[in-house]
This record gives structure tokens, C-alpha cells and sequence, in this order.
């Protein structure tokens, strides 16, 4: 079978716009142009799109809307957290892993610059964190533990719920970055002990450009970018309210459709993996085979790991997109991947992985014609 569309499985990179949010957001980016800080009718019309987003980010998180700071990014939303936490205050302890996203261990590295001591947790062979680990790692100084949901590069979930009560019941802030898991997996901040999580809207068919931190209530930050006061002081500038609307918009999608979307794409997952284990036999699965992102998969093949960029390129040349390791590390070239060292791959296999992440517009006939042309590279 031949197909002219293109095959995008690259969801973790970033995801196409959902339609409905695009039709919520065409009048922000026209006819209702006012200032939310402004207090005539353009002005209050403009405030009321951006709270009611507020409202929906919030239920999709079982939050406040008062817990919700729109930022312009999954990555300013995670340097909030820890910078707004830490306020660099000389002598303190923030601990985080070896497996996070940039957005965060960059983050941790410029901590460290400022005098701030940081540990950095060790991932097993599933790049899971043992709580164990973090209860022996907490210090009297510890202000702040950092630990994702999700992998972005092997779409592994972390146990989070009992990480953050580990960092609760020890007097610390736990900070989530969530920027993978949200709007695909439930989390709800009734159950979860999580003070601070970072989300982005682009990861969930929303808009590139729009993020948000919550901000349990009670929990306290000082703001990194200083200005006009929107944002209750934590976020100046005016806000970007037709990406604002194209988040909340994103979020109730997401949150209306969760239990059904997340079956689908369990489903063409696992049959994306078990037919390609059984047409390509040297093939194998990174991360943990069952505690991982609904329609994430990270794979080696056995033997031809350092053909990765070519069956990329072969792969994409057939009109499918898929990645290796994370798009946000493509500068990094053929690297190996920090993220597979630290889970114990040898340098040749953690340069050699290849990422298939599905999403809301994926069909079955998209997976089965992938298998097809993926076999036939390969063998
Ligand atoms: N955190 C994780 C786990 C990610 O995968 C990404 C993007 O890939 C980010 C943070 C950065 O999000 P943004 O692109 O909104 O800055």
C-alpha cells in the first residue's frame, strides 16, 4: 500500500493543533485583542478568555485555578519552580536525577553555580528512580527534590506519589516536571503530595509558546521575571492570551477524553511493538515495558545501532517522522544519550535509540504501514 500523507510519530517532540483548539483560539488572534490588565470591555473580555482557561488547565489537574501561573514555556515554568524555590540561598540542598529534561538539569547545573548543592539520583536499567534512594539522599538542608513524570526520551513514568510524600513528610517542595505526561496520563493534585509541576501546552495539541506551573496554595516562590505584576506577581508581561486560550482549550479536550484516548493508544502501541519484535528479531525495547507514556516507545536494534540517523533519514525519505533519542537535544548530534548512560547502556547503544511516539491523530493503518517499511530497512 502506498500512502501519500505523511506518518508523523514524533508526539513527543511536539504535537500537531488540535482543530477545536485552534477554532477557540481564532478570535484572540483577532477580533478580541484587549489587554487582560485593561478595564474597559476590550480589556475585561480579554480577562475573563484568560481565567476561564485557568479554570480549565486547573480541572484537568484536580487544582485551583488560583494554584495556575501561565508562562511561556514547559522550560520557564520549571526554571521558575526551581530558582523561585531555592532563591539561591547559599548552604541549601536541592536534589534532582540524572534522567531529567535539560529544562530542569541545566537549570541544576546553574544552581550549582550559584553555591547551591545538588544531587543528582541514579535511574535502574528501566529508568525508574528508587524511593529508597531519595530517603537516603534527603539532607536537613534539603529545600527542594525535582523528579519528571515522564521520560522524554524512553517514556518511562516515575513513581511520583510516593516520591513526593517521601519529600513531604521531610519538610521539602517536590517539583514535578510534567511536561510529558500531562493532558496523557491522569494527575490529579487532590491525591498526588506534589507541590510544584510544570506543563506545556504544545506537548498536548495546544499551542507552542504557552505553559504553566502549579503552584500548590501555600507553597512559596519568588518570581524570576520582575515587571508590570501580572500573573500575581510571579510572571510579568502582558499575558499571551490567544495562546492562554488554545492551552485551556488543549487541557479540557484532553481531560474530556482521557480514559478512551489512553486505551487507543495503548492498544496501537503494544501492537506497534509486538509486531515489530516479531518482523525484526534483533529489535528490543529501552524503559520499563509497562510503566511507560501511553503511546511512547524507545527501541535499539540489536547490531545496527549505529545506522540510527541513516534509518531515520531512510524513514523519513518513506514519509514517516520519527526521532532519536529527544528533538531538544538534536544539537547534540551523535552524542550518546545522557539518559541511556545513566540507565547502563554502553556508549554505542545509548547513541543508538530510536523514538516512535504516537498521538491523538494516529490510526492503525498508520502503525501497520510503519511496520511494513521499518521491517523492510531492516532486514
Ligand atoms: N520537560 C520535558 C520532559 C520535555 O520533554 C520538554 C520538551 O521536550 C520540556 C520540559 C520543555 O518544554 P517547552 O518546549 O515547553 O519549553
Amino acid at each position: 500500500m502506498i500512502m501519500s500523507a505523511r506518518i508523523y510519530f514524533d508526539n513527543s517532540a511536539t504535537t500537531p493543533l488540535d482543530p477545536q483548539v485552534r477554532q477557540a483560539m481564532s478570535p484572540f488572534l483577532d477580533a478580541v485583542y484587549g489587554n487582560p490588565s485593561s478595564m474597559h470591555r476590550e480589556g475585561l473580555e480579554a480577562r475573563q478568555a484568560v481565567e476561564y482557561a485557568r479554570s480549565q488547565v486547573a480541572a484537568l489537574l484536580g487544582a485551583n485555578g488560583d494554584e495556575i501561573i501561565f508562562t511561556a514555556s514547559g522550560t520557564e515554568a520549571s526554571n521558575l519552580a526551581l530558582w523561585g524555590t531555592v532563591q539561591a540561598q547559599l548552604g541549601c540542598h536541592v536534589i534532582t536525577t540524572t534522567i531529567e529534561h535539560p529544562a530542569v538539569l541545566q537549570t541544576c547545573r546553574a544552581l550549582a553555580s550559584a553555591g547551591i548543592e545538588v544531587t543528582r539520583l541514579p535511574v535502574g536499567g528501566d529508568g525508574i528512580v528508587d524511593p529508597a534512594a531519595l530517603a537516603v539522599a534527603l539532607r536537613p538542608t534539603t529545600r527542594l527534590v525535582s523528579v519528571m513524570a515522564a521520560n522524554n526520551v524512553v517514556g518511562t513514568l516515575q513513581p511520583i506519589a510516593e516520591l513526593a510524600l517521601i519529600t513531604r513528610n521531610h519538610g521539602a517542595v517536590f517539583h514535578c516536571d510534567a511536561v510529558q505526561a500531562v493532558g496523557k496520563i491522569p494527575l490529579d493534585m487532590g491525591r498526588l503530595p506534589v507541590d510544584l509541576l510544570s506543563l506545556s501546552a504544545h506537548k498536548f495539541h495546544g499551542p507552542k509558546g504557552v505553559g504553566a506551573l502549579y503552584i500548590r496554595k501555600g507553597v512559596r516562590l519568588s518570581p524570576l521575571i520582575h515587571g508590570g505584576g501580572q500573573e500575581k506577581g510571579l510572571r510579568s508581561a502582558t499575558e499571551n492570551v490567544a495562546g492562554i486560550v488554545g492551552l485551556g482549550a488543549a487541557a479540557a479536550i484532553a481531560a474530556n477524553g482521557m480514559s478512551a484516548e489512553t486505551a487507543r493508544l495503548v492498544c496501537l502501541r503494544d501492537r506497534l511493538l509486538d509486531r515489530l519484535l516479531q518482523r525484526i528479531p534483533q529489535a528490543y525495547l529501552i524503559g520499563h515495558r509497562y510503566r511507560r507514556l501511553p503511546g511512547h516507545l524507545c527501541l535499539g536494534i540489536d547490531g545496527r545501532e549505529g545506522e540510527t540517523i541513516k534509518l531515520l533519514m531512510a524513514l523519513d525519505d518513506a514519509g514517516i517522522a520519527v526521532s532519536t533519542g529527544s528533538a531538544c537535544s538534536a544539537s547534540h548530534g551523535g552524542e550518546p544519550s545522557y539518559i541511556l548512560s545513566a540507565m547502563g547502556y554502553d556508549p554505542l547503544r545509548a547513541r543508538g535509540s530510536l523514538r516512535i511516539t504516537l498521538g491523538r491523530f494516529n490510526t492503525e493503518k498508520e502503525v501497520d504501514h510503519f511496520i511494513d517499511v521499518i521491517a523492510a530497512q531492516i532486514n
